[in-house]
């Protein structure tokens, strides 16, 4: 048994993610803890939402809401969608709570120490009207290139051009609409990436494990152009984590909050500080997954995520461990993701475009969608959901494979023997080649699992299942019953045990159907099987079960094309 700590990237706080957020980080992550947690691993599973940040304010100001009221409902929305898809947290944190107010100051602190913060004075937009300094986003203006004028002080939302707040024509406050503005000068706080450069180069090249979409993207942030840049990690803003050397002011930092780049990955190890204290338990409790002078050197830490966060994971975030010079766990293992497009464009939060999580639990249960969504989960390219892919994927492995064996089988035994395992007949030829089949295929799925390849996973979780059918086909019990009712029992008694093997390898991709499986066959033995020969034997002569109802409905052709057209705009 080890010890695995697992996180899932954060999802930002302002609003409801989409299907590709959920494949790119938390729904892989919630597979692997769930693997691991069946093989008899510890495992502490993590993910918490990022709410710091000019985004937040924005939506909230949209919303009408006070940011910590806006913050603290979307986080409790989003925490409902997690428990509908099933995410299986131990726990799911708030960036912004107490234990992550401390742990960014403190390392703050403790990087100013040891001399890895520089003060840097900058010339920034100030607004005396709504006394503050504005971030670009919070200056409009028109655009000098195509007039429109609504255009912010970091981009043209209408001819998409890159700004900067400087560029505007009649530049005013998007606050209150001022055009009282100028420019001061205010100091602001930067890690300095680049004095570690050597330290974070060395412990990438330590990682020969990694995948190379995981290496060749930090080590092009490390060496082109300039190599690594120092980043600033303070704003002007109001909403955000104040900026503190650990417990102590920080002269000329007053009413500065930290960045939210430099907060947001500190909460996966506040995130274990608030799952102790929801637990009851003590500080030592999660320092033995995030100190290895606690105890972490044992723990095995796995982080998912999306590519665009690949940087911070391997470089920004492992610079304010290292440079801390404390002894915290740094990461083993990252597993990140490419995109997934919606019918031939791609997910858009902002734009609205695509399924977002509410409306998907609205129309189907949550493991179609963690089914198709994994088994297409986009590892070595982009892939793409369109309605007709998932209508196929879900009909054919979900209710025509799995579905349909269960389905055979149980009626066939309630028909001919009752609802009870059939006693008589040894393991007959094919049931001998069954056995075989799926040691083999067993050991597959175990390798894959352990190196996290979804898709290949979910390919031979798949074989798993078309291996039953086949045999049916091939043993055929309900002829075989006619002229020899002992074969016929031994046969079918395999194939009832093969539902609850079934339920337990099946349960990280489609938990609930799982979990039905189980009731249906009367038992709760879900001990992971070691040799396919003797999992097919826990369910002996006369134990009871009972014909499920249908695991999994086929999608319509009518169903199809009427999420095709309500899902084909954008969501208002
Ligand atoms: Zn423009």
């Amino acid at each position: 048994m080890s010890r695995i700590l697992i996180t899932s990237a954060l999802p930002y706080i302002n609003g409801i993610k989409h299907l590709g957020n959920l494949v790119g980080s938390q729904l892989p992550a919630d597979l692997y803890a769930r693997y691991c947690r069946a093989r008899g691993h510890e495992v502490l599973f993590l993910c918490a939402t990022d709410e710091h940040g000019t985004p937040a304010e924005l939506a909230a100001a949209k919303a009408a809401m006070p940011v910590d009221a806006y913050c603290a409902q979307m986080h409790r929305t989003q925490a409902k969608l997690a428990a509908g898809f099933r995410l299986s947290f131990d726990h799911f944190g708030r960036s912004s709570s107490p234990q992550n107010h401390r742990l960014t100051q403190y390392f703050a602190g403790r990087l100013a120490e040891n001399g890895f913060i520089s003060e840097v004075s900058e010339k920034m937009v100030y607004s005396p009207a709504d006394g503050r300094f504005l971030p670009d986003r919070y200056i409009e203006g028109t655009c000098p290139n195509c007039g429109y004028d609504k255009a912010r002080g970091d981009q043209c939302e209408n001819c998409t051009k890159q700004l900067d707040p400087t560029d505007l024509l009649e530049p005013r406050s998007a606050i209150s609409g001022s055009t009282d503005l100028e420019v001061r000068e205010t100091k602001h706080l930067y890690l300095r990436q680049s004095k570690l450069k050597d330290e974070l180069d060395a412990w990438i090249d330590s990682k020969s494990n990694w995948p190379v979409l995981t290496t060749s993207i930090a080590k092009k942030w490390l060496h082109d152009g300039d190599g690594l840049q120092d980043r600033g990690i303070t704003r002007d803003l109001n909403w955000g984590i104040a900026v503190r050397k650990g417990e102590e002011d920080w002269p000329g930092m007053e009413g500065k909050v930290f960045y939210v780049w430099f907060d947001a990955p500190i909460e996966y190890i506040a995130c274990a500080a608030e799952w102790a204290e929801a637990q009851g338990k003590d500080e030592e409790d999660w320092w033995r997954w995030w100190r290895t002078d606690a105890g972490a050197e044992d723990v095995r830490y796995v982080q998912f995520m999306g590519k665009d966060n690949v940087p911070f994971h391997t470089l920004s975030f492992p610079s304010t461990l290292i440079g801390s010079r404390d002894p915290w766990k740094l990461v083993d293992y990252i597993k990140s993701f490419n995109y997934l497009n919606y019918d031939g464009g791609q997910f858009s939060t902002s734009q609205g475009r695509g399924i977002f999580q509410d409306q998907a639990l609205e129309i189907l249960p949550a493991d179609y969608w963690r089914w198709w969504l994994l088994s297409n989960a986009p590892e070595t390219s982009d892939s793409e959901f369109t309605w007709e892919k998932f209508q196929v994927g879900v009909n054919k492995d979900l209710a025509d494979v799995l579905g349909n064996f269960v389905s055979r089988v149980t009626k066939f035994c309630r028909s001919k023997f009752g609802e009870e395992i059939p006693a008589g007949g040894e393991v007959t030829p094919e049931g001998a080649k069954l056995i075989a089949d799926l040691d083999a295929r067993l050991a597959a799925y175990n390798g894959h699992m352990e190196a996290i390849e979804v898709r290949k996973a979910a390919a031979e979780l798949r074989a798993i299942w078309v291996a039953g059918n086949e045999f049916l086909q091939t043993a055929a019990p309900w002829t075989s019953f006619k002229t020899d009712p002992e074969r016929a029992a031994a046969d079918v008694r395999l194939a009832l045990n093969l539902i609850r093997v079934y339920a337990v390898v099946s349960a990280p991709f489609i938990p609930d159907a799982s979990a039905k499986l189980l009731e249906s066959m009367q038992t709760d033995v879900t001990d992971w099987p070691e040799s396919m020969g003797s999992a097919l034997e826990v369910l002996a002569p006369g134990h009871g079960f009972a014909v499920p109802d249908t695991l999994f409905a086929k999608i319509t052709d009518e169903q199809r094309e009427e999420w095709e057209s309500s899902f084909a705009g954008t969501r208002g």
